[in-house]
Parts: structure tokens; sequence; C-alpha cells
């Protein structure tokens, strides 16, 4: 039995080339798997332009929101004209539109009356484009003879009442899938499932988190068993840099789940993070592909890649953060500093990208986004008032604008030298790292220079240890 899982991303369903696109690859695959199922985004933009339309219902401004609903109305209906569906498929499908449009129109309705907007009807306003979606897409596939349905995965994923971020009950949703899409397969239908949404135990809608598509085709992918599970999207694989900062950027053939989580950690947006935590419990291949350029590889996570010759495969910023600093020399030799300092940062609900701590313990200092360095500061100062009346602390303070640059890959393990050339480099250009970690799992090397340096830092080390030690293959598709 050889079941894949494909996902195709906002902009694979964007727009009508796109979507035609969509239907060749699911043609092309169908008659390989005895098993495929299809999970889907929203058309792109739309998640977003649903956002937009609840705020503008927060803030009352009626005008807005309604002109929102009726762009997103024609927008479906004009795709769904593009498509040339059969008359009576085309009816169905505009009045699937209508009523989900007449559903948002509702919901801002109310939401404008209260003048606020709850986490859950956030959720029951952003699932309505995949709801679409997923209508659209099963709708062509039939229309190009492939037997498709449309699936709810509110009927499917069973996740906790945490809105906006929900977590799956994967013992629930694996005998709701057995139920609901196993038959389906069996069959031998394709069923298309809208991604990022789900429901709790009591039926009501959630979302896994924006980008959550691909954590859904996880999911899916974890309960069927999946021997795959493709992503296309709308570049051609996972790039060894953001190709705006760095232009001969290329692709990377193959990746370890550990690489793509510190790549996903560390600012690239590549998959989901949650995607990964699944697959890698059962080693599912995961391929990140382009609906644009579809002969074209594209990249492979996998659990253990044989050794590439690359030993450093992607460099990474992730910007808006600031450094924040606790100093003093009573605390050399001092237990719990550090539990104390940290959990003053939890009490704030902040995320803690980078610790360093020199050894002389004279100091202690971690990056958090820079959003969060008021509360944080205050916290500390709060939990160190003791500290820092005796002057065991000196001073709790916090550099603004720094930018965390890290490289990532795993064979930085067995290559000594990589720290050097990567300082070399920096060195070279003059830019000044201000500290510098590297986890224990020695998949990444982070360091924290000033924002002004980022872009030019992380031109630096690509050039040094990505363009040099041959990291990719250079991507040939239009973007
Ligand atoms: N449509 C959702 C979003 O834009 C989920 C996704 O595309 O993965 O966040
Ligand atoms: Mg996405």
């Amino acid at each position: 039995m050889t079941t894949l899982i494909i996902k195709f991303g906002g902009t694979s369903v964007g727009t009508t080339k796109a979507l035609r696109q969509v239907a060749c690859i699911v043609l092309q695959e169908d008659p390989k798997w005895d098993h495929l199922a299809i999970v889907v985004s929203a058309l792109s933009g739309v998640t977003d332009d649903l956002i937009r339309c609840t705020q503008a219902a927060v803030a009352g401004d009626e005008q807005s929101y309604h002109s929102i609903v009726a762009g997103l109305r024609a927008r479906h209906h004009a795709v769904v004209h593009a498509l040339a569906f059969a008359n009576d498929e085309r009816t169905q499908l505009l009045r699937s539109v209508d009523e989900y449009m007449d559903g948002l129109a509702a919901l801002c309705r109310s939401v404008h009356v209260l003048g606020e907007v709850t986490a859950r009807a956030t959720d029951a306003i952003t699932s309505l484009g995949e709801r679409i979606s997923a209508r659209i897409v099963a709708a062509l596939l039939r229309q190009h003879g492939v037997r498709s349905q449309a699936v709810d995965a509110t009927e499917v994923i069973v996740t906790d009442a945490k809105f906006q971020n929900a977590a799956p009950l994967m013992e629930e949703t694996r005998a709701r899938v057995q139920e609901r899409l196993v038959p389906l397969l069996d069959a031998g239908f394709v069923p298309v499932v809208t991604g990022f949404i789900a429901a709790t135990q009591n039926g009501v809608t959630t979302t896994l988190g924006r980008g959550g598509s691909d954590y859904t085709a996880a999911i899916v992918g974890d309960c069927l068993d999946a021997d795959e599970i493709w992503i296309w999207t709308d570049v051609d694989g996972v790039m060894t840099a953001d190709p705006r900062l760095v232009p001969d950027a290329r692709v990377i053939p193959v990746l370890s789940y550990s690489e793509v989580s510190e790549l996903a950690y560390f600012g690239a947006k590549v998959l989901h993070p949650k995607t990964i935590l699944l697959t890698v419990q059962r080693g599912i291949p995961v391929w990140v592909k382009n609906t644009f350029n579809p002969t074209y590889p594209g990249t492979c996570i996998l659990r253990d890649p044989n050794s590439s010759s690359a030993t450093i495969k992607a460099v990474t910023a992730i910007e808006g953060l600031s450094m924040v600093t606790i100093e003093g020399r009573g605390m050399l030799g001092v237990p719990g500093i550090a539990a104390r300092t940290f959990s003053a940062v939890a009490s704030q609900g902040a995320s803690v990208l980078m610790i360093s701590q020199a050894s002389s313990e004279q100091s202690i200092c971690f990056v958090i986004p820079t959003a969060t360095v008021s509360p944080v500061i205050r916290a500390i100062e709060e939990e160190m008032a003791l500290e820092l009346v005796r002057r065991d602390v000196d001073r709790v303070w916090s550099m603004d604008d720094v930018v965390i640059v890290t490289a990532v890959g795993a064979g930085m393990r067995n290559t000594p030298g990589i720290a050097a050339r990567i300082f070399g480099a920096l060195g070279r250009a003059s830019i000044n790292v201000i500290a510098v970690a590297q986890g224990s799992s020695e998949c990444s090397v982070s360091l924290v220079v000033d924002a002004e340096a980022s872009a030019e830092a992380v031109r630096r080390i690509h050039e040094e240890v990505i363009l040099d030690g041959e990291g990719g293959q250079r991507s040939t598709g239009d973007p």
C-alpha cells in the first residue's frame, strides 16, 4: 500500500493558471499511488483579507469590512467562472461561495456590534478561506475525471480549544481519519482536505496557527501512515539564504529534520515548525516542490540523509530583536541567578531565542523580541530587587536593533574550523559580533550582530561557507 499526501499552498491555488497546474500534478500522481490525499491552503492572500476584515469590523469600519467581503466574493466567483465548470458544478460552487461570504458578513456584523472579537470567532472567520478553496479544487479534479470530494478538516482533525493555535489530539484524530478518509481512499477517491482548520471535541472550529496547512498535511500523513508528503509552493525548494538578501542563494537538495527545524526556529519560513515534529517520529520524507516549476526536484527532508558534501547548508537572520544583559560582579558563583532570571522572563511570556553566559559568570545575556523588552526588564529588576540593592547585580539593560544570524548544517559536527571561517569572513568585512552561541547539537551557530550589518553578515557567511563549501544546486525556475 503506497500513500502520498500532497499539500498545495496559497500561491499554488491562488490563480486559475496555478489551479490548472494543480490539476496536472494530481492527474500525474493519482495513478501512481494506492492512496492519494490532498491538503489545500486558502487562495493566496485570502486569510490575510479575512483577518483585515475582522480588524475593520472591530474598529467599527463598516465600509472597509463590507468592501473586503465584496472583494473576496468577487475573487472566488471569478476563479470559479474562469475554470469553466459544467453548469451544475458551477452553480453549486457559486452557491457555496455565497453562503460562506454571507456567513462572513454576518460574523463581521456581530463583531462590529460587539466592538471586539474573541479568538474563537477569529477562527470561525479565518477558516472560511480553506473551506472554499477545498471545494474549488475538488470540483476541478472532478472536472478532470478524478473522483474527488472536499472534506472539511473540522470533521477529521480534533484539537484542544486553544483557538488560533490549536494542538491536535492525535488519538481522536486518528480514529476520525479512519472513519472519514480511509473509506473514501479505499473507494478510489482523492479527498481534498482543508488545511489550517480543525475543530474541538465539541465541533467548534479551531485553527492550527498561520501557515498551518503544512501541519495539516503532516497530521493527515501521520494518521494515514503516508510514504511521502509533498509540499507544493512557489519556490524551487528550501534555499540556502533569503534570495532577497543573497542573490546567488541556491536550493538545498537534501536536509535533515534537525536542520530544517533549526532553520524554521531561526527565521526561515520553510514549513510550519510543527510539521517536522510529527513527521520526524515516523520518518516520513517531506518534499518541498515548486508548482510553477514542477519538474525541478526540490528539497527533500529526511530523517538521516546520507552525509552530503555540504557542511553548512543555510544562513538565516531574525530581525526585530533586543539583547538583554544582566551583569554584576556579585553574580559569580551564586546559584539560582540564571533560573530566577529566566523565570522572570517566562512570567512575561517572552520567548528567548538565544542565551549566552561567559564562564566568568559576571553577566548573562539573552535575546528576545524587542516588543517584550520593557516588561522583561521590569520583571527581572523586581525579581533581583535585593541583589540590586546589595550591588551583587549592577544593572539589567538592553541593546536594541540587533539581529541573530544563524548558520545551519549538521555537517558542522565533524568539521573543525567552520566557526573560524565564519568569524574570519565577518572580520574581513569589519562586522562586529556582539554575542555567540552554538547549540550542543552542533547543528547551528548563531551570532548577534547589529541590525545594520545583518544583510552583509548573511552574504559574507553565505559566500564563505556555502558557495565555497558547495551547498546546493542552482535553481532554474522563476520564483
Ligand atoms: N491560509 C492559512 C494562512 O495563510 C494557512 C496556510 O496557508 O497554511 O496562514
Ligand atoms: Mg504556507
